[in-house]
């Protein structure tokens, strides 16, 4: 059983392992009430994650094992900390009305927010309760398991799309695409406002075909306000060295300029907006 302990502010940038070394395997726990989940860390004003001024707290927990993932230590429940979502809360009702003033709100991240279903449900609606704007970033890949009501707490998802090419998807993450698309269509389907985000990794994400795929498919969808390319970048690498993981990036440069511009081309091209 993990012990329950003070949730430290931070970065995604820290490294934190191992402080929960009692919790069960993230594809095996069992988050029914919800009134208790492990989470990395929280920031306190971002403005890269969703509109506005927001708390972003990185939650832990993720089934997919991305190849450039700057935050490998959010993958285990292990290694997060064992919190309560009545302190989450509290702590969040300390900067409501801040959030509020800013047109900000909470995004919930991680890891993968619905590796812990009933956790960040009850986060979600208590924020609901607060006035706030509520957001989560997932990769889509448990989509399936989000009910109704789930989406009634949330203002809006954003939404990783890695790649658009089944075997790409699985050299990336290790597991299937499907499930994101699906995830995707249901938000369109229901107007839930969207922004698309994609890792342009040079030599793994950046083939024109698999942009061109993700373009072609976001377009239509009128729920998808903007499409925001983020660049790969080397801020994690340190946290593979240190968890002894076998980084295959050590070699990868950022994406250059004229990358970065083709790349908005394309997606402009089929008419989304890009940034
Ligand atoms: S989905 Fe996110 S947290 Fe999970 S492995 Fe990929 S980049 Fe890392």
């Amino acid at each position: 059983m993990s012990t329950v302990q003070a949730l430290e502010p931070g970065s995604r940038h820290d490294l934190r392992i191992g402080i929960s070394p009692d919790a069960p395997d993230e594809d095996k726990i069992k988050d029914e009430e919800g009134s208790f989940g492990y989470c990395h860390s929280y920031e306190t004003s971002s403005r890269y994650d969703g509109p506005g001024l927001r708390v972003v707290l990185f939650v832990s927990g993720c089934l997919l094992r991305c190849t450039y993932c700057h935050n490998p230590d959010t993958w285990h429940l292990k290694d997060g900390t064992y919190v309560s979502a009545q302190q989450v809360l509290d702590r969040l009702a300390g900067f409501a009305s801040a959030l509020r003033s800013m047109d900000g709100g909470l995004t919930i991240s991680g890891g993968e927010v619905m590796v812990q279903l009933a956790f960040t449900r009850r986060i979600l609606a208590g924020a609901k309760k607060m006035g706030l704007h509520t957001a989560i970033e997932t990769s889509g890949f448990l989509g399936d398991r989000v009910d109704e009501s789930y989406l009634s707490a949330l203002d809006m998802v954003l939404l990783d799309i890695k790649s658009s090419d089944p075997d790409t998807y699985k050299k990336v993450t290790g597991r299937d695409l499907a499930p994101t698309l699906r995830f995707a269509e249901r938000l369109a389907s229901i107007g839930k406002r969207v922004w698309v985000r994609f890792t342009l990794v040079p030599g793994l994400t950046d083939d024109p075909a698999n942009v061109e795929g993700i373009a072609k498919f976001v377009a239509p969808m009128k729920n998808v306000e903007w499409v925001e390319i983020q660049p790969f970048h080397q801020l994690g690498a340190f946290k593979w060295k240190a968890m002894n993981l076998e980084y295959k990036h050590a070699d990868t440069h950022t994406p250059t300029p004229a990358l970065i511009s083709r790349v908005l081309e394309q997606f402009r091209a089929e008419g989304c907006r890009v940034r």
